[in-house]
C-alpha cells in the first residue's frame, strides 16, 4: 500500500512554492497526497509567522491534529516553514506539543527526506532548524498541481528589515538564483503546458545584486519575455524604493509581461514610513504611480497597507486614507499591525490600542472598497483577455480566470478548457471580481 500524506499550507506564495518542493520529495518517496487528514500517514503543516493571527491558526491546527493522533498513534506530524524557523517558536512547539514528530525550518527544507528518514528510524521526535540559509539549492524536486499557472522563485530571503517584519529573520539574507536556472525551470514549465509564470521574490527589484554576472531585474524580465515562450509573465513583490523607470519601460515594451504591479506602500505618512524603515517617501510613491500610469495607462496597481503601526496618530492615518483616495488602487490587502517578537517595532512605545486599529481599518476598507469598485466598473463593456482556470468553485456552470491585470473574472458562454486565453466582455463589476460573457 502506498503511503499517504496531507499538507496544510499557511501564508504567502513562498510557502506555496516550498510546498511544491515538499510534494516533489514525497512523490519520489512513494507517497500520494490525500485531502482526508484522517487517512494520512503523514501530516505536514507548512507555517506562516508574519502576523499573530497566522501563528494562532497554526497552534490551533496542531492541537486538533494531536487529538486525531491519539486515535491513530502511527500518524506522523510535521511542522515546518516560517514559524519554527524562529527558535522560541520551535521550542514552544517542542514543549507544548510533544506529540509532533518532526520540526524543521525554511533553511533546511532541502534536507526533508533525511529528516523524515530519521523520524522513522529513531522513532522519536526530530527537531532540526538551521540558523543559516546556505547556498541556493537548485534541482530540488517539484510537484505542481496547477498545469496552467506556476510560481518561480528568482530570489530567496530579504535584506530590507522593515521594522515590523519577521521575514528577514525567518527567510534569511537575500539570495538570487542564476538566470540560467530560472530560465531552465521556466523552459520545463512551458514544455509541460504552463501558460503563466509569476517570478517570485520578497523584493524582486533587487534581483541580481548578489550575483557575479551583471544582471538586474529589468534585464531578467526582458530575457524571460524574449526567450521563454510564455503567454503571460508576472512578478511579485516590488519594493517602491527599488522600483525603477527602466522596469516600467521593459514592461511597456515587452510582449507578454502582464500589466499589473503589486507595489506595497504600507503607509501614506512620511513619519510612519520612516519608522517602518521603508526607505521612500509618500511623494516618491505617488511619483511611481504616476510613472506607471503614464507608460501603461491600463495597468493595474495593487498594494499592501498596515493600519495602527506604533505611534500612528489620527493625522498619520489621514495621510494613508488620502493616499488611497489619490492613487485609486485596483485592490489592496489591508492589515492590522501585529507586533512580532524580535522586530524593532515590537518594542516601540505608543503601541496603538486594538480598538483604534480596528476603527481605522474599517475606514480604510471603506475607501479602498469604493475606489476598487470604481476601477472595476470602468471595465464594464470592455473586452479583455482572460486566462481560463476552470469552473468556478461556487457555480460549476460558470468559468473563472484572470485578466492580464490580475482581476478575477467569472464568465459564462460555451465551455473552454483550462489554459485557454479567452476573449471576454465584462458585463458587471464587483469589489473583488468581475462578471463577463465569452465573446462568441
Ligand atoms: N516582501 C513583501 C511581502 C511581505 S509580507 C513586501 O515587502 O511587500 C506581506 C505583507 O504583510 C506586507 O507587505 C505587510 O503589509 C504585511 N505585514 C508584514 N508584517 C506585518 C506585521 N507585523 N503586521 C501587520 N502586517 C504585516
Ligand atoms: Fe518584510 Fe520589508 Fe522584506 Fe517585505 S521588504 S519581506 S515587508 S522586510
Amino acid at each position: 500500500m502506498t503511503k499517504k500524506y496531507s499538507m496544510t499550507v499557511f501564508g504567502c506564495q513562498m510557502n506555496e512554492r516550498d510546498a511544491e518542493t515538499l510534494r516533489g520529495f514525497l512523490d519520489q518517496l512513494g507517497y500520494t497526497e490525500t485531502e482526508r487528514v484522517a487517512e494520512a500517514d503523514l501530516v505536514i503543516m507548512n507555517t506562516c509567522a508574519v502576523r499573530q493571527k497566522a501563528e494562532e491558526k497554526v497552534y490551533g491546527l496542531i492541537g486538533r491534529l494531536g487529538k486525531l493522533k491519539e486515535q491513530n498513534p502511527g500518524m506522523l506530524l510535521a511542522v515546518c516553514g516560517c514559524l519554527p524557523q524562529q527558535e522560541k517558536a520551535a521550542q514552544k512547539i517542542r514543549k507544548k506539543y510533544p506529540f509532533v514528530d518532526l520540526i524543521f525550518g525554511t533553511h533546511n527544507l532541502a534536507a526533508f527526506p533525511e529528516l523524515l528518514q530519521r523520524v522513522q528510524s529513531e522513532r522519536g521526535p526530530v527537531m532540526e532548524v538551521w540558523d543559516e540559509a546556505g547556498e541556493v539549492a537548485e534541482d530540488l524536486p517539484v510537484m505542481r498541481r496547477d498545469g496552467v499557472k506556476a510560481w518561480v522563485n528568482i530570489t530567496y530571503g530579504c535584506n530590507n528589515y522593515c521594522s515590523y517584519c519577521v521575514v528577514p529573520y525567518v527567510r534569511g539574507r537575500e539570495r538570487s538564483r542564476r538566470p540560467e536556472a530560472i530560465l531552465a525551470e521556466i523552459g520545463k514549465l512551458v514544455a509541460g503546458g504552463s501558460k503563466e509564470v509569476t517570478l517570485l521574490g520578497q523584493n524582486v527589484n533587487s534581483y541580481g545584486k548578489d550575483l557575479s554576472e551583471k544582471i538586474d531585474f529589468p534585464g531578467l524580465l526582458e530575457r524571460v519575455d524574449r526567450e521563454s515562450g510564455l503567454a503571460r509573465i508576472r512578478f511579485m513583490t516590488s519594493h517602491p524604493r527599488d522600483f525603477t523607470e527602466k522596469l516600467v519601460a521593459v514592461m511597456a515594451e515587452g510582449n507578454n509581461i502582464c500589466e499589473h504591479v503589486h507595489l506595497p506602500v504600507q503607509s501614506g505618512s512620511n513619519r510612519i514610513l520612516e519608522l517602518m524603515n521603508r526607505g521612500y517617501t509618500r511623494e516618491h510613491y505617488l511619483g511611481l504611480a504616476e510613472l506607471l500610469r503614464n507608460y501603461l495607462p491600463g495597468c493595474a496597481l495593487t498594494t499592501d497597507l498596515i493600519v495602527g503601526f506604533p505611534g500612528e496618530t489620527e493625522e498619520d492615518f489621514q495621510d494613508t486614507l488620502a493616499l488611497a483616495e489619490e492613487v485609486r488602487f485596483d485592490a489592496a490587502f489591508t492589515f492590522l499591525y501585529s507586533p512580532r517578537r524580535g522586530t524593532p517595532a515590537c518594542n516601540m512605545p505608543e503601541q496603538v490600542p486594538a480598538a483604534v486599529k480596528k476603527e481605522r481599518f474599517a475606514r480604510l476598507l471603506e475607501v479602498q472598497n469604493r475606489r476598487g469598485l470604481e476601477r472595476n466598473r470602468a471595465l464594464v463593456g470592455c473586452v479583455v483577455e482572460v486566462l481560463t482556470e476552470g469552473p468556478s468553485k461556487t457555480d460549476p456552470n460558470v468559468l473563472t480566470g484572470r485578466t492580464r491585470t490580475n482581476k478575477t473574472v467569472n464568465f459564462s458562454g460555451r465551455s473552454v478548457g483550462p489554459g485557454t486565453l479567452a476573449e471576454v466582455e465584462i458585463t458587471a463589476a464587483q469589489t473583488w471580481s468581475l462578471l463577463g460573457r465569452l465573446v462568441p
